[in-house]
């Protein structure tokens, strides 16, 4: 018989066992890096609230902004209607991705990658070319919706939905020592007779977050845009984790000359407000969309698009990236980090310290079963817990990805933790 420990209590929660994971931690406030429970006991919330929170929890300068915006106008149908935080906003967003043209927003994660992968598909359709796949790597992850999660790794995540998920090419995700064979298969699928059916390469820039903090290096992606781009296949990045400073640069991308023709911007839009998020892209694939037949435009739209609260939320934390010196603070968890990893690197339980940014990865020497449910992430999860911080490692995966404002004290503590916990396995 199947017991439930918590049969009382009133939600299903995402990606966990509700059988076995206990219960749920209270969470009743939030300052700064800092979240406190019920009893008032305070946490370091080392992974940003999932990756979203970048300016600290309940920033009264965002708070403020949402509070007014709330009593302005909260909700406006965004088809037909327009209203001034949404243009504000993608002013602002298009002024630091100076080679897009146009912002479509949604909600999420995974609707912005949506709202991608369908705009690079109509795009062809619109100029009648049968170009209907697309190139992912092997490693990925785009987002639980079925078209992200097509594009997403087939593994644990997918397996239950996996006969129902469409075709995809994957290739290798070129981290040290894979760049050649990447660069191989993807000129080699571009030049097979398969190539005028390629019709997009989506990729997490420099960090594939959900697989483990797997990383690579800027002038592997700069090569792989590159040829994407010589062979009339759209780019996507998927910089829903990467953006707003999290590899140390405002977007993954910048570290590239050759840009990518879609890019997909969320978690840290709002600094963890509001659910939000922006697909944006480049004049020509806008263009393809202009027609005097309606059946051209594009066909997706969801019921908070453009909601004026996330817009409201999304301005106020761009302007904290000039009134706080946000990319200045990345700098230096950036440099806190790799003077850690330095520290780390060579330890007998470490089979590898990755770094890109304010983002620091620590992958364990396996122990039995590897992978996201291996055993090693429960203990993990607890003995941080025990020391008051918020850490929720990816399998044999310990990663920091904190907010920005997390002070060198706090970092300090972490990294202790963090020591302390290679020693003891
Ligand atoms: C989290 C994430 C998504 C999905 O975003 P949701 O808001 O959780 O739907 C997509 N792509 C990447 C790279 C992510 O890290």
């Amino acid at each position: 018989m199947v017991t439930d420990n918590n049969s009382a209590y009133p939600i299903w929660h995402p990606y966990t066992q509700m059988q076995t994971d206990g219960t749920p931690v209270k969470m009743v406030r939030g300052e700064g890096a800092h979240l406190f429970d019920e009893q008032g006991e305070q946490y370091i919330d080392a992974v940003a609230s999932w990756w979203t929170n970048i300016h600290g929890h309940s920033h009264p300068a965002i708070a403020t902004a949402i509070a007014a915006q709330a009593k302005q106008l909260e909700q406006v149908i965004f088809a037909g209607f327009t209203h001034p935080a949404a243009i504000e906003l993608a002013e602002q967003l298009l002024r630091r991705i100076p080679f897009h043209h146009k912002v479509f927003y949604s909600d999420n994660g995974s609707t912005a990658v949506e709202a991608a992968i369908k705009m690079a598909l109509q795009f062809w359709w619109n100029l009648g070319q049968e170009k209907r796949k697309i190139i992912a790597f092997r490693d990925a992850y785009h987002g639980d919706t079925f078209g992200a999660m097509s594009v997403s790794a087939r593994g644990v995540f997918t397996a239950p939905y996996s006969p129902l998920l469409f075709d995809v090419v994957f290739i290798d995700t070129p981290v040290k020592g894979s760049e050649a064979a990447a660069l191989m298969q993807l000129k080699s699928v571009l030049s097979e007779e398969t190539k005028n059916e390629i019709a997009a390469f989506i990729f997490e820039p420099l960090v594939l977050g959900s697989a483990g903090m797997l990383m690579y290096e800027p002038e592997v992606l700069n090569e792989m845009i590159a040829i994407g781009k010589a062979h009339q296949v759209l780019t996507i990045a998927d910089e829903v984790m990467t953006g707003f400073g999290r590899t140390g640069k405002f977007l993954a991308t910048d570290y590239c000359a050759h840009k990518p023709d879609i890019i997909c911007l969320s978690k840290g839009i709002t600094g963890g407000f509001m659910p939000f998020a922006a697909t944006t892209c480049t004049q020509a694939i806008y263009d393809a969309f202009l027609s005097n037949d309606r059946a051209k435009m594009l066909f997706h739209g969801h019921s908070y698009t453009g909601n004026p609260l996330g817009c409201a939320a999304g301005i106020a934390g761009l302007r904290l990236f000039e009134e706080e010196n946000t990319l200045g603070n990345v700098a230096r968890i950036e440099k806190q980090h790799a003077v850690f990893a330095e520290q780390l690197s060579g330890h007998r339980n470490i089979k590898e310290v990755r770094q890109r940014g304010t983002i620091l990865a620590i992958e364990l020497k396996p122990k039995g079963e590897g992978g996201y449910l291996s055993s090693v992430r429960n203990t993990a999860y607890h003995f941080f817990m025990d020391r008051k911080i918020i850490l929720r490692p990816l399998g044999n995966v310990l990663y920091v990805l904190p907010p920005y404002c997390i002070t060198t004290h706090d970092l300090e503590l972490v990294h202790t933790a963090i020591r302390d916990f290679v020693e003891s396995v």
